[in-house]
């Protein structure tokens, strides 16, 4: 589904090298970690796969569903199905939440050729999903994360992509500070998006998440490449370890 193939990036502004070739795959169904210490190019490789402007890609590809998304912007990437939960997710000032939800499902049913949803249906869909997740329907009046506190945009972000079923999801988790509360959201949102023809990249420093999360492979992003890879016991054994030993044998 994803394929990151040799991906070096750097910041446009500055031209400093962040992604030094990634390789990185990862299939239907199957969620993935990506661990590692801070400044390794974790939030850099989620931006990147985001088609943020501010960093180029200089090397290397990024296809989904074997076709090179490089060239598509943020809202095209989205409307083939990408969805990205950043470590500090924007905020949306003047728009209702409920009216941001409208216009980015909407947005991405026309570009899949569907007509409009109805407005009962809609509804109908946003009130399921929000009483899933234990949403006050009061706080969709306000606009999107602005004066949220960090569980309530937890609870935000996993309502867009129930709402939205995007084909690959990708979360930062990073180190923001999640307390077991905004931890137990997203774990329990992510492992309902569980399906068979959607993949998850899971972004976090903590292993903590993995407990919530039971990751199908690990990978360990160092100084802009994976320096290391396993399954779920590889994020146990960091646990212990700590990232020292990796961060040797990668030297
Ligand atoms: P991580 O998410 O793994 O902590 P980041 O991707 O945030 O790492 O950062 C990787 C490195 O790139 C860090 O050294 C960081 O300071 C640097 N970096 C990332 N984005 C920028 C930017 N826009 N300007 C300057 N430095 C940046
Ligand atoms: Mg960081
Ligand atoms: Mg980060």
């Amino acid at each position: 589904m994803l394929e990151i193939k040799n991906l070096h990036a750097r910041i446009a502004e500055d031209g400093t090298e962040i992604l030094r070739g990634v390789n990185l795959t990862v299939k239907p169904g199957e969620v993935v970690a990506i661990m590692g210490p801070n400044g390794s190019g974790k939030s850099t490789l989620s931006y990147v796969l985001s088609g943020r402007d501010d960093y180029e890609v200089t090397e290397g590809d990024i296809l989904l569903n074997g076709e090179s998304i490089l060239e598509m912007d943020p809202a095209e990437r989205a409307s083939a199905g990408v969805f990205l939960a950043f470590q500090y997710p924007m905020e949306i000032p003047g728009v209702a939440t409920m009216e941001f939800l409208k216009v980015a499902m909407n947005s991405q049913r026309k570009a899949r050729g569907e007509e409009e949803l109805k407005v009962p249906e809609f509804i109908k869909r946003v009130r399921t999903a929000a009483e899933e997740l234990s949403m006050d329907m009061n706080m969709l009046k306000r606009p999107l994360n602005v004066g949220f506190s960090g569980g309530e945009k937890k609870r935000a972000e996993i309502l867009q992509m129930k709402l939205l079923e995007p084909n690959l999801c990708v979360l930062d988790e990073t180190d923001s500070g999640l307390d077991i509360d905004a931890l137990r959201i997203v774990a329990e949102g992510v492992n309902a998006l569980r399906s068979p023809d959607r993949a998850i990249v899971v972004i976090t420093h903590y292993q903590r998440l993995l407990d919530y999360i039971v990751p199908d492979t690990v990978h360990v992003l160092y100084k802009g490449r994976v320096v290391k890879s396993g399954g779920k016991e590889l994020a146990q054994e960091l646990e212990k370890t700590g990232y020292a030993e990796i961060i040797g044998e990668a030297a």
